[in-house]
């Protein structure tokens, strides 16, 4: 059975490793994942979360506000993940981190801007689906407050929050530093996907195409188990923040 310590000697020397996260390091603050035991697809349709459904219906919309602007909306935390993520990065061996998730936990948790590729986007802005106009979250929320239920740009366009739906590009700016954190990087590290979405997996792929290390650490199978130099399967709010203090412990 392969341990942390085999994670930590197949690092040896890396310095320049790409942590690439999904929606299994967000499940200990919280929010489900869509493929785990207990996730979204068990209760919802995938095809609802399409950008045709988006524009054409309209409850859809007024449900999908009120779940972002009502009142019982929840708080998320980040969690132990989330901070050894950022301690990798403060400790200088870390590329980058291209994450899937829409939450805002790595952003929350202190990791900074440059650090970070949001390749989903993120649920912080709110755009303009026919002319990409930007938004603030409070500005719509006062609007949605006031009774306006299904908000519209001025320019007469449907909105949407910054969040990637199915059938949409990847976000430019995000895509484009994932690309260059994944052609620069030394080893990779995947925690809490089951590396099956594209485009995004392909930032991570890449540098294990490459024959460089890759760990994965995930509760249950991933798609990329047979390419894994070290595999660990348990928690990531167990494992990451080990295995960041194994590698801490023994510099590149
Ligand atoms: P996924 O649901 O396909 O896979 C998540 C994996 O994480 C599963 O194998 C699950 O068993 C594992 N897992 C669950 N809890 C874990 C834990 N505590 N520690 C370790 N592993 C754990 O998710 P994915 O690969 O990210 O891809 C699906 C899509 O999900 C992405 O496009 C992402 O945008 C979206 N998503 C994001 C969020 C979020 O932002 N938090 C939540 C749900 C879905």
């Amino acid at each position: 059975m392969q341990t942390i310590a085999d994670a930590a000697a197949a690092l040896e020397g890396r310095e320049r490793i790409l942590v690439f996260t999904g929606a299994g390091i967000s499940t200990e603050s919280g929010i489900p994942d869509f493929r785990g035991p207990n996730g979204v697809w068990k209760t919802e349709d995938p095809k609802n979360f399409t950008l045709r459904h988006y524009l054409d219906d309209e409850q859809f919309r007024r449900a999908r506000w009120k779940g972002w602007f009502g009142d019982d909306r929840p708080t998320f935390r980040p969690n132990q993940a989330h901070k050894a993520v950022v301690d990798l990065w403060e400790s200088g061996r870390m590329v980058g981190c291209v994450t899937q998730n829409i939450d805002g936990l790595h952003v929350a948790g202190g990791l900074p801007a440059p650090a970070i590729a949001e390749v989903h986007g993120n649920s912080r802005g709110i755009i303009c689906v026919e002319h990409g106009h930007s938004h603030t979250a409070d500005h719509i929320r006062s609007r949605w407050l006031a009774g306006d239920l299904d908000p519209h740009c001025e320019c007469g366009s449907i909105l949407k929050s910054t969040v990637v739906l199915f059938g949409e590009e990847l976000p430019p700016a995000a895509a484009s530093r994932a690309r260059t954190f994944s052609l620069g990087a030394d080893a990779a590290i995947a925690v809490g996907s089951t590396i099956s979405v594209f485009p995004a997996a392909d930032y991570l792929l890449w540098v294990a195409d490459r024959g460089l290390p890759l760990i994965i650490l995930n509760m249950g199978p991933t798609d990329a188990d047979e390419m894994a130099t070290v595999r660990l399967d348990g928690k990531a709010g167990d494992l990451l923040p080990g295995l960041v203090s194994a590698l801490r412990a023994r510099p590149a």
